[in-house]
């Protein structure tokens, strides 16, 4: 989803701790949490203490060890920090496709940098300790840097994965539609045949691509039979051209696939995740399924610009919504493993994302289930299970808290007010 209206910066209030590493790598931290939701269970914990020693959580129990500095969250839940599998910094909302054109034709690279930088501080306030930030969006590199900044503690922000440029086939992704004679920039990188694909998957990697986002499909209709169909926009041919040279280089795949053959020509490539899927076929979902591949559902952005580009003569995204529910039910009962992802950007970045929680309930996902895709599920996805996801000793200390029991109440996750990354406070209520 892409294509935004401008918006003003309202910054939060940002407190980040300002020690040297050398003092948090000695530094202990004892959370006083009333309750805990620690990535695996049903159920919330009840006055847990989770200390941290540097950047690591070193114990989860009952007592503050002598000498810790003790952070009283006893009216508070604390879960690990959340992750949102599915964002874009460098955009600022793409109702419409006048939305869209403004910010790639007005606003300059260095410009959106400025703007993303803003937007990656309000990921980590709103509680998204890690994103995956799945292209630019006509904005180069730009997120490469914006990763950089963070991990060299220039600017605040979350843990990044980013996709840089992405790729789509020629004709087939905005700015479209002015003169053949007036050169303009588009959102994604064009590739047309399985050399040229190959060589901007080569491209994107060296210049700091983590994954490789592809756009599968576009052109969108529902057929007489309720079947969401589409146009391919790659080549099989194509595609698993992408896919093999990402994995050669041990580097993953997105695809962006709303229907029928983009998510086909995607499952059949080998893609490492699927974006959107608003419509999946049962055979798909079971190959997913099978061969571990990701279902990110990205629901609350969808009924986001629905009404928006209805009016813009597209009526199609409003019947998605419902197809979209349908898909999601199908793939929980499929067992596909599905990863919480909003496409912030795609809507203001002042709507705190944290409202897809609420989405995937309303779709059929118990609160618990739509907290573990937003900790351990998009940790696997990430393939940074290991050292993050879940509230166990030994983890990186990526932790956040809300004012509520999120299991009883899932839209508490939209009022977090405790933010710790990597043992360094953020924010705290
Ligand atoms: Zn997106």
């Amino acid at each position: 989803m892409k294509k935004g209206a401008l918006v003003g910066g309202i910054l939060f209030l940002v407190i980040g701790s300002g020690l040297a590493s050398a003092q948090i790598a000695t530094r202990t931290v004892a959370l006083r949490c009333g309750g805990l939701f620690d990535g695996h269970g049903d159920s919330v914990r009840k006055n847990v203490v989770v200390v941290i020693e540097g950047d690591k959580i070193k114990e989860v129990g009952n007592a503050a060890p002598s000498g810790a500095e003790v952070i009283d969250l006893s009216h508070e839940t604390c879960l690990p920090g959340l992750i949102d599998t599915h964002t874009h910094v460098m955009l600022n909302g793409d109702i419409t496709a006048e939305d869209y054109d403004e910010q790639l034709l007005k606003e300059s690279p260095e410009y959106r940098t400025i703007r993303a930088t803003v937007n990656a501080r309000r990921a980590l306030e709103y509680g998204f300790t890690s994103i995956r930030d799945l292209e630019t969006e006509g904005a180069g590199y730009a997120d490469a840097d914006v990763k950089k900044a963070i991990n060299n503690g220039v600017i605040p922000g979350p843990r990044m994965q980013v996709a840089t440029r992405a790729l789509d086939v020629t004709g087939a992704y905005p700015l479209q539609g002015y003169a053949p004679n007036v050169m303009v920039p588009h959102g994604v990188q064009l590739v047309d045949g399985a050399d040229s694909a190959r060589q901007a998957v080569r491209e994107q990697i060296s210049h700091g691509a983590d994954w490789i986002k592809v756009y599968s499909d576009r052109s969108y209709r529902v057929r007489e039979d309720g079947v969401l169909d589409d146009i391919p926009t790659f080549t099989l041919e194509e595609l698993k051209a992408i896919v093999d040279e990402a994995h050669r280089e041990r580097h993953k795949v997105a695809s962006h696939a709303m229907a029928l053959n983009g998510v086909h020509n995607s499952v059949e490539a080998g893609v490492d995740s699927i974006e959107h899927g608003n419509y999946i076929a049962e055979e798909d979902l079971k190959k997913m399924e099978a061969r571990g591949i990701f279902y990110v559902p990205t629901i609350y952005v969808g009924e986001y610009v629905a009404q928006g580009r209805a009016a813009e003569g597209a009526p199609v995204w409003v019947k998605m919504i419902q197809i979209h529910e349908d898909t999601f039910r199908r793939a929980m009962k499929a067992g596909v493993k599905i990863a919480f992802g909003t496409d912030a950007g795609g809507f203001d970045w002042k709507v705190n994302p944290a409202k897809e929680f609420s989405s995937m309930v309303k779709f059929g996902m118990t609160p618990a289930q739509a907290l573990r895709a937003a900790t351990v599920t998009a940790a696997e996805l990430l393939g940074v299970q290991d050292s993050l996801g879940s509230m166990e000793v030994g983890k990186v200390a990526d932790i956040v808290a809300v004012p509520g029991d999120p299991v009883a109440d899932v839209s508490v996750m939209e009022k977090v007010d405790f933010v710790m990354k990597g043992g360094v406070v953020e924010r705290r209520p």
